[in-house]
């Protein structure tokens, strides 16, 4: 038999083709709010970053019920780097549904996470989102997803998906790609889950399999495993058997766990097969182990988790102004912090190498940078050093991980990526023109390669260049040093000065980066500067910047929307030796002029 009274299904879509908004929309017109006095918060992807960088970075979760019928929504992250959270996100699933923007269409982005479901077997269900924006085109849009699910190896069943139209902004859906047939509530996408998604098997009287697939902690209860019930039933009080990771086993007793319900947890007393629970009370619970009947000790295979690939060194500030911006700036502040990312976070690394020293080894660039930018926006000021590959010997050799590069960019752009992904050692592996001037390039580089790589590609394709890229494997080593330092950085150096600037780089099309907190050595501010405003550097010590291009000795240069650098941006100006300050206020480089 199948449980019926309940769905499970993960949410897949492009940053920007409206999937809070959607999901909002469901938990608002869902018997689900009617508990709850009003909507405070948007329902996914809360986390500022997470916007800015165009990723969702936390899987949530959230639980809606319509007529009767729970469904748990879970978010997928959008980002390669967080390849193996996806995969055991959609192993608790049965169904997806896809978001795509009617005018819009497909996004190289939503491919990976797509291609990972489409290979575990999941039902689609297409939402066209947006379909009250003038000149739409849903059905070009439909024989996209087609096209593209056949490209992924969709199989027969899943090329069958039902497709919505809706605008999520209004609240409103319909089965007809008319906007003149919206009705007014999102009815349609409800009753497509209910009826395309498969409702999980009822073998609720069966000896309980459960398998952690996420962990979550606080500080009152620890260590918390979130996953879904596969067979039997869980109850407060059971006496249950943890299958560690080594295969050793623990045998404990249920005192608490929670469901989901709207964007809250709810403490509940059993759970039956086909739910997603939030198991606490077992300190070392760890992802991919399974609870299960202590009479039948019968896990379920463990699930993949990805091996870090980079490393960055972490440790206290030891400039001569440390500890004027942060709250948290000691050993132990640090240690702290990292130690409690640990607990949820399976694919970190953290080793202490001296008293005030970390080596801390993630995925990727990205899955670092989150990391970084979290805490300095916490209040945490520390270093970092430019991020190393780990290499590894695989049969007595040397060898280096390397990742498979994607990039859709318009034609005029594709020659400068060659050149420099070239001077980056990657090699080409597939060119295919998709029509309309725009190309897709596929590379294998060394991971070395790609360190401060997106920067220099944003501007070289004006921002109309995607690029994603997922680890492939450890290759040989690359003999050399990889990559290009790039010409025209104005570097700062700091001074006592608490209210002078730096400028990091003056690029091609004039614009200037810039940082509150240090001396700009080779100019002089003119004028004011507030966030939102233009601010005003009259160049004149510039005898040693040879290199900038769009303001030389003697001239004014304007820098336009003056920002803090993000991490990457300082990244492509490091070198494998020197550290970046990271404080709550800004992200600094402290550096001679080149
Ligand atoms: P997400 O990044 O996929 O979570 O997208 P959001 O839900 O944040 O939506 C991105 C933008 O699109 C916001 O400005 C929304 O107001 C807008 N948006 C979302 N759904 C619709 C829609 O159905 N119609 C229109 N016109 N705009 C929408």
């Amino acid at each position: 038999t199948k449980r019926n009274d309940i769905r499970n299904i993960a949410i897949i879509a492009h940053v920007d083709h409206g999937k809070t908004t959607l999901v909002d929309e469901l938990l608002k017109q869902s018997s689900t709010l009617d508990e709850r006095a009003k909507l405070d918060e948007r329902a996914m992807d809360s986390n500022d970053i997470e916007r800015e960088r165009g990723i969702t970075i936390l899987a949530k979760n959230t639980a809606v019920d319509y007529k009767g019928t729970r469904i748990n929504i879970l978010d997928t992250p959008g980002h390669a780097d967080f390849g193996g959270e996806v995969e055991r996100i959609l192993s608790m699933v049965d169904g997806v549904v896809l978001v795509v923007d009617a005018y819009e269409g497909t996004m190289p982005q939503t491919r990976f996470v797509l291609k990972k479901a489409l290979e575990q077997g999941v039902i689609p269900v297409v939402v066209v989102n947006k379909i009250d924006k003038p000149s739409t085109r849903p059905a070009e849009v439909v024989d996209e997803v087609l096209d593209l699910f056949i490209e992924l190896g969709a199989d027969n069943e899943q090329i069958e998906f039902p497709v919505v139209y809706a605008s999520a902004l209004n609240g409103t859906s319909s089965k007809s790609d008319d906007p003149a047939d919206q009705e007014a509530s999102m009815d349609a996408i409800f009753d497509a889950v209910i009826e395309h998604i498969p409702a999980p098997e009822d073998n609720s009287d069966e000896p309980l399999q459960f398998q952690v697939s996420l962990l979550d902690y606080n500080d009152y209860v620890g260590r918390i495993g979130i996953g879904r019930v596969f067979r039997g039933k869980i109850k407060v009080g059971d006496s249950v058997t943890l299958v560690k990771i080594d295969g050793t086993h623990k045998n404990f007793r249920v005192t608490k766990m929670h469901g989901f319900f709207g964007l809250k947890r709810v403490e509940i007393q059993e759970a039956k097969a086909g739910d997603l629970i939030a198991l606490s009370g077992m300190d070392d619970i760890f992802v991919g182990e399974s609870v299960v009947d202590s009479q039948h000790i019968d896990p379920l295979p463990l699930l993949h988790i990805d091996e870090p690939t980079l490393q960055m060194t972490f440790r206290t500030n030891d400039s001569p102004f440390a500890g004027r911006e942060g709250k948290f700036v000691t050993a132990r502040n640090l240690e702290d912090r990292l130690m409690q990312e640990l607990q949820t976070d399976v694919s970190l690394r953290v080793e202490q190498t001296a008293p005030d020293t970390f080596v801390v080894s993630g995925r990727g660039e990205l899955h670092l940078s989150i990391l970084i930018e979290n805490m300095r926006r916490e209040g945490f000021e520390f270093q970092v050093s430019r991020p190393k590959v780990i290499v590894r010997e695989v049969d007595g050799v040397q060898c280096e991980p390397f990742e498979r590069v994607q990039i859709d960019t318009p034609e005029e752009y594709m020659g400068s990526i060659i050149e420099a992904l070239g001077t980056r050692k990657a090699e080409m592996a597939d060119m295919v023109h998709t029509g309309n001037g725009q190309v897709r390039l596929v590379f294998l580089v060394p991971a070395r390669g790609l360190i401060g790589f997106t920067t220099e590609f944003m501007s070289m394709t004006r921002g109309y260049g995607i690029l994603n890229h997922t680890f492939d494997e450890y290759r040989p080593m690359v003999d050399g040093s990889i990559g290009r330092r790039r010409n025209g950085a104005l570097v700062a150096q700091e001074s006592g000065q608490a209210t002078t600037y730096s400028i990091m780089n003056i690029e091609d099309r004039g614009t200037i980066f810039v940082m509150p907190g240090t001396d700009i050595y080779g100019g002089m501010i003119v004028g004011e500067h507030s966030r939102e405003n233009d601010l005003t550097v009259n160049i004149t010590k510039a005898k040693n910047l040879t290199n900038v291009r769009s303001a030389t000795k003697d001239q004014t240069a304007v820098i336009k929307q003056p920002r803090i650098l993000t991490l990457e941006e300082s990244i492509e100006f490091m070198d494998e030796d020197e550290y970046c300050e990271v404080t709550p206020e800004s992200i600094r480089l402290r550096k001679q002029i080149l």
